[in-house]
């Protein structure tokens, strides 16, 4: 009898579960109910997350830092005068709902998160794509198509993003944490966008905790923290075919000064020594 039920119970369709909260997602169709088989990437944001973790995502819609990408009015940005990096584009402000959800992701250990996550930073590829489309002068070719900016971009010879890569994480950090969040979002966004991923960075010194750092320590640091790979880079030049001009996306968790994705592109530039163009993006914008 005790069989006959455990039958039962395998054979009933466990409940679509919110990856957030863990409660029921009455959301979800019960056509999904089989998506405990489907890879996490495969499916919509609300198969996923619940209609009241949905309502917490504190997307950024509104930029007014076009060069952070940031919702409010930037000192960092006047601050700062010529960068290597071009942009950068985020996916939400970092409220403490967005603080509490990568909390769990990267100290917690939930790595189930890489793949929401990764979904969330596909509206942040495909506007800094648009600016890419606009940089290059082909908006107009573009807005005929009638095609979202990755996909035509994508068919452009050239154009379109290179190559995606990570802010390396500390052999400290990594040993404790056991993965590198930033190479697990740039992953998500290589398999969703098409681009390859190339490890293009590491780090040349293990610094202090940057948490720990003044605000004024992190602004005025260079880009000597982070090394251009040069295997990583000869790996995607033979791969391309071409040394130029070359478009990298440059993946990290939290935007806060800036000061590590511009040491990164710093790095990226002195590797590449050529025409490059580095835009970041990352998870969130404080
Ligand atoms: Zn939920
Ligand atoms: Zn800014």
């Amino acid at each position: 009898m005790k069989r006959r039920i455990d039958l039962l119970q395998w054979l009933q369709p466990t409940p679509n579960l919110c990856i957030v909260c863990g409660h029921p997602n009455l959301h979800a169709s019960a056509s999904n109910a089989l998506h405990a088989f489907a890879p996490l990437r495969q499916l919509k944001l609300h198969e996923v997350v619940c209609k009241s973790c949905l309502n917490e995502i504190a997307w950024i819609d509104k930029i007014l830092c076009k060069r952070c990408g940031r919702r409010d009015r930037c000192p960092d940005c006047s601050r700062r005068e010529e960068s290597a990096l071009w942009m950068n584009r985020s996916a939400v402000f970092y409220s403490e709902a967005m603080k509490q959800w990568l909390h769990r992701y990267k100290f917690q250990g939930d790595e189930r998160l890489s793949s929401l996550f990764g979904k969330m930073l596909m509206p942040a590829v495909e506007r800094v794509t648009m600016q890419l489309i606009y940089k290059q002068g082909l908006e107009e070719h573009w807005r005929k198509s009638n095609k979202t900016a990755v996909a035509w971009l994508k068919g452009v010879s050239g154009r379109y993003w290179d190559a995606v890569t990570s802010v390396p994480l500390s052999e400290e950090r990594y040993r404790e944490r056991g993965f590198n969040q930033a190479q697990q979002l740039a992953a998500c966004i290589s398999a969703q966008a098409s681009i390859p991923y190339y490890e293009l960075l590491f780090r040349t010194q293990q610094g202090v905790r940057h948490s720990q750092q003044s605000r004024q320590a992190r602004l005025s640091e260079t880009g000597e923290r982070f090394s251009g790979s040069h295997q990583g880079w000869n790996a995607m030049l033979r791969s391309i075919g071409r040394s130029k001009p070359l478009h990298i996306l440059l993946v990290d968790d939290v935007y806060t000064t800036g000061s590590t994705v511009h040491a990164c592109a710093e790095a990226l530039m002195r590797v590449g020594s050529g025409d490059l163009t580095v835009a970041s993006i990352t998870w969130a914008r404080s």
